[in-house]
């Protein structure tokens, strides 16, 4: 870390930027918040527009447009740039585009001789984490993907949704891939200290088959919304603030994010969902979690999945 001053640098000012933005500047979280994209015109607009709102912030902030000579003096990098599926294109497409356009980023930002924290938002994500690790040659704990953070909040919400209690007391991971192989780990679903098992049976209005129904909202919820907007920004950008803090301010905090395995859940070399401690070093240690067998051979499925694909990906 350079200097006393917390600095983020955002790489990517489209939706997910743009709303990540926008709730660190609400929520106070770094000193300096520099926007850079592709796009020079959209990310000088989205800072002339935040800085109209720095009259009405509690913490101030300093935000600029600029450029990757900024990342020199960074804690963090935040990537949000990409380019997203176009219809006709398959899931390895944009593998191959996104690495390509994550190659020109890294090497871009390790060029200013950046030396602090990246994190991954842009999807596949547990793919574009890994390359990010490749690219960089930073050690493994300073790469961050966003992997299952907001998976996990929609589960959390999801699950508050349906017995009515606050999703903050609500204690249930999704672990894996970010995307279709995804699993919940049932085994260890908490509300307050009793497991969900227990109100369910304690109580005739909750039903065991209600529960695969919400994991696979949780899971298609980017579906859902896609259809009916386009894309999902709010949400994983929260995700992203949250993230940022645990990590600038030293937190220790526990979050689902895309960490690299170096044998725990019996896997290793892949980045993938789990979760991981944060603080300002990144990630300090994966918590490995008792988990069903059944949960086992899902993961590891989700793990065989992310690793066909970055072996396809020459990575
Ligand atoms: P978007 O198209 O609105 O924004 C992408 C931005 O990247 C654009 O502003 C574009 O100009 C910029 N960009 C492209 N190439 C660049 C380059 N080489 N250098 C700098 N900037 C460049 O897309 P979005 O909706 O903001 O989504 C961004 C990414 O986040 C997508 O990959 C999306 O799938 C992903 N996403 C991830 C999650 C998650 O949970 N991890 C959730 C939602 C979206």
């Amino acid at each position: 870390m350079k200097n006393n001053i917390n600095r983020v640098v955002l790489v990517g000012t489209g939706y997910v930027g743009a709303s990540y933005a926008f709730a660190m500047l609400n929520q106070g979280l770094a000193e300096e918040l520099v926007l850079v994209d592709l796009n020079k015109d959209k990310a000088e607009g989205d800072a002339m527009d935040l800085c109209h709102g720095l009259p009405f912030v509690s913490t101030p902030t300093k935000i600029w447009f600029g450029d990757y000579s900024d990342c020199k003096d960074a804690d963090i990098v935040v990537i949000t740039a990409g380019a997203n599926q176009k219809p006709g294109e398959t899931r390895l497409d944009l593998v191959e585009k996104n690495t390509n356009i994550f190659k020109g980023i890294v090497s871009e930002v390790m060029k200013s001789g950046f030396d602090g924290i990246f994190m991954v938002a842009t999807n596949p994500v547990d793919i574009l984490t890994y390359a990010t690790w490749k690219f960089s040659g930073l050690p493994k704990h300073r790469i961050i993907g966003s992997g299952t953070i907001l998976d996990t909040a929609r589960f959390r919400f999801l699950l508050s949704d349906y017995f009515s209690i606050d999703p903050r007391n609500v204690h249930a991971y999704i672990i894996g891939e970010h995307g279709d192989t995804e699993l919940p780990v049932w085994s260890n679903a908490n509300i307050g200290l009793k497991h969900i098992s227990e109100f369910i049976e304690e109580n005739e209005n909750y039903a065991h088959e209600d529960l695969e129904n919400i994991f696979v909202n949780v899971r298609d919820a980017a579906y859902q919304i896609i259809n009916k907007k386009g894309a999902t920004y709010y949400g994983i950008a929260m995700g992203l603030a949250r993230l940022t803090k645990a990590i600038l301010n030293n937190e220790n905090s526990i979050l689902t994010i895309s960490a690299h395995l170096d044998g725990q859940y019996g896997e290793s070399d892949v980045y993938i969902g789990v979760p991981a401690v944060i603080n300002r070093d990144g990630i300090r240690e994966i918590i490995e979690l008792e988990i069903s067998e059944d949960e086992k051979k899902k993961f590891k499925y989700s793990a065989s999945v992310l690793k066909d694909i970055i072996k396809s990906a020459n990575l």
